[in-house]
């Protein structure tokens, strides 16, 4: 308000949320458009929809979230953090942490079928009782050879955690700006048969639509028959 007090500019300003506001000031100061003589009708929406599709997405990077994520897999997050532009990333450790207590991640497609989950199961079962002996019971020279404690269990861990699956659940922090997870639900958000991805996309998307309409305006949540969703980029 300094900014444009200081200009004696006038911004015509459209009922919007405030990150949404920030896209557009943000756009508007790369020609100074505000007020009038300088900007056209266009509401808020438009104006964003316009920058969207002009190209102009570097606005977009004003605007981030911090979310917390779990009850998500390992394999989920390995291929999450693979995206690395706009964002930043804290994810629980397997080896400062004991994973004798871990749960695991179901895919649909396996727990709709008890003959096959009950397999599933048990190769769960196997794999973390298997886990919970070698982090008790290993205990070699190759170990007794590191200088600290803290070292000596970081390489139990390690060894140990090699046998646990992919579908080890999992908690992560992410950051991200509006233009980074355009991409990613871009990408990610309607893989049919990534059912994971698609979730953590609507779930996500739900959150920054209802904080910025305007930004993530051309992507809509569609059903799908299995009774789960994708996010789909119109
Ligand atoms: C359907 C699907 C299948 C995949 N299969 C595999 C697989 O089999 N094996 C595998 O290893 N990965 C796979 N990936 C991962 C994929 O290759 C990307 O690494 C991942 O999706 C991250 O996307 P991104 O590169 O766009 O990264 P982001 O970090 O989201 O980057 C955003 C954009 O910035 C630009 N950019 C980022 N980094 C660079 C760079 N270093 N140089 C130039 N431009 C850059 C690009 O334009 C990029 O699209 C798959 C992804 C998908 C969606």
């Amino acid at each position: 308000m300094t900014f444009l007090k200081e200009h004696s500019f006038n911004w015509k300003r459209s009922q919007c949320e405030p990150a949404d506001e920030l896209v557009e000031a943000s756009g508007r100061v790369c020609y100074m458009s505000f007020g009038d003589g300088r900007q056209s009708d266009k509401t808020n929406k438009e104006y964003v929809k316009h920058l969207i599709d002009q190209g102009h997405e570097s606005v977009l990077e004003h605007i981030n979230w911090t979310f917390i994520v779990s009850g998500v897999s390992r394999a989920f997050t390995h291929q999450l953090v693979r995206h690395r532009v706009g964002f930043a990333y804290s994810q629980l450790s397997q080896q400062y942490h004991d994973e004798s207590e871990a749960c695991f991640v179901v895919p649909p497609s396996i727990r709709c079928c008890p003959k096959t989950f009950s397999k599933w199961q048990e190769s769960i079962e196997n794999n973390l009782t298997l886990y919970k002996k070698l982090i008790y019971e290993v205990n070699n020279d190759e170990l007794l050879c590191h200088s600290s404690k803290k070292e000596r269990l970081r390489d139990l861990r390690s060894a140990s955690r090699s046998v646990l699956p992919n579908a080890t659940e999992t908690k992560i922090v992410i950051t991200a700006n509006a233009r980074a997870l355009r991409h990613f639900f871009t990408m990610r958000g309607a893989l049919e048969g990534d059912w994971e991805m698609r979730e953590v996309s609507c779930e996500l998307f739900q959150i920054v639509s209802k904080e910025a309409p305007a930004a993530f305006q051309d992507f809509i949540i569609k059903e799908m028959p299995n009774n789960s969703r994708k996010l789909v980029k119109l």
